[in-house]
């Protein structure tokens, strides 16, 4: 490939995210249904219609009755009550509690009137045959509640009118409920990029297939829609496309048609059949195409018809590190989320880590809680950008800075915690 396609400026991880980020918009926002909500970002205030509850309630199964009618009760001076009827949740209760009265009531049943305390069931004694209830028993109250007891006021939850949920908050299961409360059949989101999944390579096969000489399975369209999956966007696959410049550039194009991102693998480098930097500019404009990392320096960034595309290496572990790193945080924001980093440990390193390049690393590792309760993190055995079992073993990215040789055992790192969420709280 000649020079004039290399923008040999090496960026940071930090540098080349702000540039990507720069340039991605909040996705437009569309209506969906409450029972497809859950985990997607709020783009409107959800305010009440109604007061939550709407009435006074029976936080138990119990006796509704007036708390002067029972002051003072104990197993020595027990009082009796008079059971007036029972009230099931849904039902309302037309008379009023009078002196020396109390109505059996369920949990979720509206308190009635007269009544100001509720007793739970366990700590009275029906007198008589219960089948009898309600003409003419009885009910034996030997200890004093609290006043107000088991009484849960109508508004608890929240009164017509507050805000219950903002703009820009992750739809949660309990929000799901608190929409579902609120009378929000519908509700409106930003809505899930469209990533455009697309590989190169001359070697690859169908994953059906049997790999013949040479070839090898395409790994990285499956591994990478997972990851747009987790990171909530809508994942197309486009059948890989050979190392051909003329195949190559016709794919990208049908990639951005009806796509807000393309994440691209392969051809990411400087070999004699890696096009995506070169196809980037001609077709569009190129960003930056050399992040300081490891796994994968060979990190294309920019706009074709103002569709961001991601080149990401061929080489599966540095294809997934620079989807985390890069790629993930920009569906983030489209999708409304302000988190948009993982939460980062820091850990106690558990063998010498020796550096083989200045640039930063981030090594599959994994963490493991020590007596005192700190972290120590160690290293996977084998950190070749080849090798996707490291990863899938690895709870976090072990951060050995540029600039430094390596880690001592013993050191402090810096790991980035891919197995939490953005916003996440250690
Ligand atoms: P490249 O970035 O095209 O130079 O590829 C680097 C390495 O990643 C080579 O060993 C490729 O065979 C491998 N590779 C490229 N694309 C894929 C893919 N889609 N799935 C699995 N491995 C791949
Ligand atoms: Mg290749």
């Amino acid at each position: 490939m000649s020079e004039q396609y290399k923008i040999d400026q090496m960026l940071s991880v930090e540098d080349a995210r702000a540039r990507i980020l720069n340039q991605i918009d909040l996705a437009p926002v569309e209506k969906i249904g409450l029972a497809l909500s859950f985990s997607r970002v709020l783009a409107q205030d959800i305010i009440s219609d109604v007061d939550i509850a709407p009435f006074e309630n029976s936080a138990m199964d119990g006796f509704a009755l007036r708390f002067a009618d029972v002051a003072g009760a104990s197993e020595t001076g027990p009082v009796t009550l008079e059971i007036v009827g029972v009230l099931g949740a849904g039902a309302v209760y037309e008379g009023k509690i009078a002196g020396g009265q109390a109505l059996r009531i369920m949990t979720g049943a509206p308190l009635p009137a007269g009544a100001d305390t509720v007793i739970k069931i366990e700590d009275t004694q029906v007198l008589g045959e219960s089948a009898a209830l309600p003409a003419g028993a009885q009910v034996l109250i030997s200890q004093q509640p609290k006043q107000g007891a088991n009484v849960r006021p109508r508004g608890e939850e929240a009164l017509k009118g507050d805000v219950l949920l903002r703009s820009g908050d992750r739809i949660s299961i309990a929000g799901v409920g608190l929409l579902a409360s609120t009378g929000h059949t519908e509700v409106l989101v930003y809505r899930r990029p469209r990533v455009a999944i697309l590989a190169t390579g001359s070697e690859l096969v169908e994953v059906s297939e049997m790999p013949g000489p040479g070839q090898i399975r395409n790994s990285n369209s499956y591994t990478l829609a997972a990851a747009v999956t987790d990171a909530g966007g809508l994942a197309t696959l486009s059948a890989h496309v050979d190392d051909s410049r003329e195949a190559f550039g016709a794919a990208l194009l049908d990639a951005v048609k009806d796509h807000d991102l393309v994440v691209l693998s392969g051809g990411a480098a400087e070999g004699d059949f890696d096009y995506t930097t070169a196809l980037v500019r001609e077709l569009g404009e190129l960003c930056f195409n050399r992040v300081n990392m490891r796994p994968g320096k060979a990190q294309t960034y920019g706009l074709i018809q103002d569709t961001p595309i991601f080149g990401l290496p061929g080489n599966p572990a540095a294809a997934a590190v620079g989807f985390e790193l890069l790629v993930r945080p920009a569906i983030r924001k489209m999708l409304g989320f302000s988190a948009l980093m993982r939460p980062q440990t820091e850990a106690v390193v558990s063998e010498d880590i020796i550096k083989k390049e200045p640039r930063r690393h981030y090594l599959r590792a994994h963490l493991s809680k020590q007596a005192d309760g700190s972290f120590m993190v160690t290293p996977s055995k084998s950190q070749s950008s080849a090798l996707l079992g490291a990863l899938n073993e690895s709870d976090c990215l072990l951060i050995v800075p540029e600039g430094l040789e390596g880690l001592r055992a013993g050191a402090t790192a810096r790991c980035l915690r891919i197995d939490l969420p953005e916003g996440a709280l250690l």
